[in-house]
């Protein structure tokens, strides 16, 4: 399977260049040639099957050209290490948990399956090199994909936060595990960790010496393994013989989330529509409406992750439908939602129902309170737990809610880090010195 640029200025590249570099050569993002329908009795029988043996499948239809299909499959069963269950919180309203993975949030999924995908390629054709991975995080990222690459052989993960700007709780998900991760503390703020990430690429000399790739969230290994948990999701509320009339509802801020959600449709997945749950960063949701799309500034809210200002994704949404209006504004519905609207609907659901939502989750729950009508079934994506949003969620829902085990153990865990300036020759030098290959 070939994969060609949203820009569409530069040829097709296969699997392999398009994991690696990450974005295409005009700056577009990179999108499947073909996307295949799978066969009807997948969907009469899916509600028998596991989310490991879905997205067997599901791979298969994506990666099957370009993978073995042992590998393949090997490389699926260890990204999902973990289930994705769907639980009932009200009536017509599901919650499908996408933070059971080792850092608690659906990000898991994607830089699971990437790390695993990179390194069947460079074990192939890196001649032993070790390939280092670049990723600058204001938070979440940083931890999903140090922990996805975590002990994956012949690669070296630097992650880049900024000193002072991250919580303790995501700083401790990067800067304790050791093995092939070095985290770096880069004085100065997240835009200066993306400038060191970005001239580290475009440097001819560190190039030369070393292999240095991204694991951006726009990259295809990170972004359609998403679509695997769309499928047990439906295949799960089928199970509870609510399978008709299903919404799928998103909290959405990068878009790449949803947009493996509408891939999954374009392969058939039965969902009648969906929904595109904003915060205060409304730009999808104003586009909708209006047909307009108008960047902004990205605002601070609680649902922080959702903080986007120009979703990259957007491009791809557009490539899915022609760029036509009518036929998104159709399939896709729209919501936003202040903080106050947030912390107000966290309250009610747990004093309603017992569900302790976290502040992105909580997006998704209100706009099916809003938007669904009567004989449909919601499922909203419950991307993080709530316990990383320890503080918050407690001072909202007003009682203390549990810490799952392996977020201890990273609390527990001695932070090390490599103090940085944020001038790029000492980031280069440091490279330089402590390149393996
Ligand atoms: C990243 C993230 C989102 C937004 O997902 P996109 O794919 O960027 O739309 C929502 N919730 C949480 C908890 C996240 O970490």
């Amino acid at each position: 399977m070939k994969y060609y640029s949203t820009n569409h200025t530069v040829p097709e590249v296969t699997l392999r260049d398009a994991v690696v570099k990450g974005l295409a050569a005009d700056r577009g993002l990179f999108m499947p040639e073909r996307i295949k329908k799978l066969p009807e009795d997948f969907f009469n029988n899916i509600n028998k099957l596991s989310l490991q043996d879905i997205a067997v499948r599901v791979a298969e239809s994506f990666f099957g050209e370009d993978v073995e299909p042992a590998a393949l499959e090997n490389i699926v069963r260890d990204t999902l290490s973990f289930d994705t269950p769907v639980v009932e919180v009200e009536k017509d309203i599901y919650s499908l948990e996408l933070f059971h993975g080792p850092t608690l949030a659906f990000k898991d999924v994607g830089a699971r399956f990437m790390a695993r995908l990179l390194q069947y390629f460079i074990g192939k054709d890196s001649g032993g090199k070790t390939v280092n991975v670049l990723v600058a995080t204001s938070g979440d990222t940083g931890s999903a994909v140090a922990n996805g690459f975590l002990g994956v052989e012949g690669i070296h993960v630097y992650v880049l936060y900024p000193k002072g700007k991250v919580s303790p709780i995501q700083e401790c998900q990067f800067t304790t595990l050791g093995r092939n991760i070095t985290a770096i503390e880069v004085d100065g703020n997240f835009d200066d960790c993306q400038r060191l990430v970005k001239s580290a690429f475009l440097d001819d000399e560190l190039n030369s010496k070393m292999l240095l790739t991204s694991a951006n969230s726009i990259n295809v290994a990170r972004f359609l393994p998403q679509a695997f948990y769309y499928f047990s999701g439906y295949a799960q509320v089928k199970a509870k013989g609510k399978g008709e009339d299903v919404v799928v509802c998103v909290p959405s801020g990068n878009f790449g989330n949803i947009t493996a959600g509408l891939i999954a449709h374009k392969m058939g997945l039965p969902v009648k529509r969906f929904i595109a749950a904003n915060n205060a960063n409304d730009i999808f949701y104003n586009y909708l409406q209006t047909g307009e799309y108008n960047p902004k500034a990205s605002v601070q809210t609680l649902a922080n992750a959702m903080d986007v200002g120009d979703p990259s994704n957007f491009a791809r949404v557009l490539e899915l439908y022609a760029g036509k209006h009518e036929v998104i504004a159709s399939l896709i519905d729209g919501a936003a939602f202040s903080d106050s609207q947030i912390a107000d609907a966290m309250k009610k659901c747990y004093e309603k129902t017992g569900y302790v939502l976290d502040p992105h989750g909580a997006c998704g729950y209100l706009a099916l309170k809003q938007l669904l009508k009567e004989g449909e079934t919601g499922l909203f994506l419950e991307t993080a737990h709530p316990a990383k949003f320890h503080d918050t969620v407690v001072g909202i829902v007003g009682k203390e809610i549990d810490i799952p085990e392996r977020l201890q153990d990273f609390m527990k865990g001695e932070k090390q880090s490599v103090a940085m300036s944020s001038d790029f020759p000492d980031f280069k030098s440091y490279l330089l010195a402590h390149s393996k290959d």
